[in-house]
């Protein structure tokens, strides 16, 4: 495919990699299993530099033995770091997660916040991981989650030039219809699990294919 030169082209082939995304992943949804935004708040950030099969795994038997941010946020750091050990970088994800507790205790009433900005209070919630919450937890669209996947992908998509994630992210927020915002990112992180890896990408399978001008295809 030619790559389009008008404004309405481009949005027509943003539309059409929309609809071939909702082909390939019609049930894409957050993999970090949880029951309310507080949990999902730890599960995310248990997640950096881990799986989400080993968070799901953790998640569990934590929030049995920590069933409210009250809970957390009574416990010392080095305690919970045992308890989330096979996380990785489990000492500093223990202070985050505590610190985080106490914000949502002391300073929410123990719920965690609707806004961008006071999310962004809390210890360890960083923009990506204050729009994962708002977006899986609350369904409230205030921007576009960009991890890796989502950084890799939309570049190879032609949906952003940039490498900073709050450019691409600005980027995205641009491109994309904000009813889409949450679902886009749940399906292009599935993508980049499922095909559009970063050192062979499986372009044969891939349905974005012939919209798709990435240097690196392999089809
Ligand atoms: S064609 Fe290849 S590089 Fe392009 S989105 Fe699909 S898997 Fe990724």
């Amino acid at each position: 495919m030619k790559r389009p030169k008008s404004a309405a082209e481009r949005k027509a082939r943003v539309l059409e990699i929309l609809s071939r995304l909702d082909k390939m992943y019609p049930a894409a949804t957050c993999a970090l299993e949880h029951h309310n935004p507080w949990e999902l708040l730890v599960a995310t950030i248990l997640s950096a530099q881990c799986t989400d099969k080993r968070v799901n795994e953790v998640t569990p038997g934590l929030f049995a033995k920590y069933p409210t941010p009250k809970d957390f946020a009574a416990v010392r750091p080095e305690v919970l770091a045992e308890d989330i050990r096979s996380t990785g970088f489990f000492n500093n994800k223990a202070k985050s997660i505590v610190g985080a507790a106490k914000r949502v205790v002391n300073d929410f009433g123990g719920v965690l916040p609707r806004t961008m900005e006071e999310m962004l209070t809390i210890p360890g919630a960083a923009r990506k991981t204050a729009n994962v919450v708002l977006g899986t937890a609350y369904g409230i669209a205030l921007g576009v989650v960009v991890d890796t996947h989502v950084q890799r992908i939309a570049r190879r998509l032609d949906l952003t030039h940039a490498t900073d994630p709050k450019k691409i992210e600005d980027d995205l927020m641009k491109t994309i219809p904000q009813d889409r915002w949450i679902l886009f990112s749940h399906q292009i992180i599935l993508h980049g699990r499922a095909l559009c890896q970063a050192r062979s990408p499986k372009c044969a399978e891939c349905l974005l294919n012939d919209l798709c001008y990435a240097k690196d295809k392999t089809a």
